[in-house]
């Protein structure tokens, strides 16, 4: 199961992502480096928050030696460790000890026993830079929605404006998406758009064909796969929709292409399988 999904992640990021940044030519954009490790040319407009996340970032590394020694030393008040930084930074001196400030953080509700919560918290704060790295999601505009699920990411690009590329040309998916779209938007966080090319598309849906993958990746219970093919610090960029040709082939009504469309839609905007089809 690892072999082919290694082979399949190897063709996605091909179609996904060098098509993506191809046609990204203007000055008016960043490079970054994805999870994949693919360089990828993103414009300007998506980094809405990147001088907070600058800022932010600056000060996470700054402190970060600090906040592995308060973490190492449990029992101690932030304010007695460093003085100075407490008198400059009453955040940091409202922290108090480690183990009061993971102590005020649990809840019964969280599903995380008192242990575990403080594990979660000493974790992050022992890696001060990179947590605070994971949470401003690189200064990109992801609307401060959180996404559900655990694929990598937690957050997606301007959910509220999610551009959807139908590379399969067929009427009958185009309409099966439309469904989908309203759908998913009944969380009115989301909201999808079609349109006509790939470049900038933050969905691409594909034929098993169109990528490469031979029908024999596609068992007879499997009808369609999503796949995430662009992930950069936790937010999800661009995903890929594939669609087995059995699916393809069935009326534009059958409910099955329908439902199959709408359940890896739902994907793309990170819900979570919630049972095994
Ligand atoms: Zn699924």
């Amino acid at each position: 199961m690892g072999k082919v999904f290694k082979a399949v992640f190897s063709i996605v990021f091909l179609i996904g992502s060098v098509q993506f940044l191809a046609v990204q030519t203007d000055a008016q954009a960043k490079f970054i480096v994805s999870t994949n490790g693919d360089r990828v040319e993103l414009p300007n407009k998506y980094f809405t928050n990147i001088d907070s996340y600058n800022k932010s970032m600056k000060e996470a590394k700054r402190v970060d030696d600090l906040m592995n020694n308060w973490v190492n030393n449990p029992d101690i008040p932030f304010a007695e460790l460093y003085p100075e930084e407490a008198a400059a930074h009453p955040e940091y001196a409202a922290m108090g000890s480690f183990n009061q400030f993971a102590a005020k953080r649990y809840s019964p509700l969280s599903g995380f026993s008192k242990e575990q919560t403080r594990e979660v918290y000493r974790i992050t704060y022992s890696h001060y830079a990179d947590s605070m790295e994971t949470i401003s999601h690189g200064g990109l505009d992801t609307e401060g929605v959180k996404l559900l699920g655990n694929h990598g990411y937690n957050a997606m690009l301007t959910p509220s404006d999610i551009t959807v590329f139908n590379g399969t040309g067929n009427s009958k998916i185009t309409h099966a998406l439309e469904l989908g779209f309203k759908e998913w938007e009944k969380d009115k966080r989301f909201h999808f758009r079609m349109v006509t090319s790939d470049v900038d598309a933050r969905v691409i849906v594909a034929g098993s064909k169109q990528v490469g993958l031979e029908d024999k990746y596609f068992e007879k219970y499997m009808s369609a796969m999503y796949m995430p093919a662009i992930v950069y610090d936790n937010v999800l960029i661009q995903g890929l929709i594939v669609v087995a040709p059995e699916i393809e082939a069935l009326d534009a009504d059958d409910p099955q292409l329908i439902h199959t469309v709408i359940h890896e839609l739902g994907h793309a905007i990170g819900r979570p399988d919630v049972d095994t089809r």
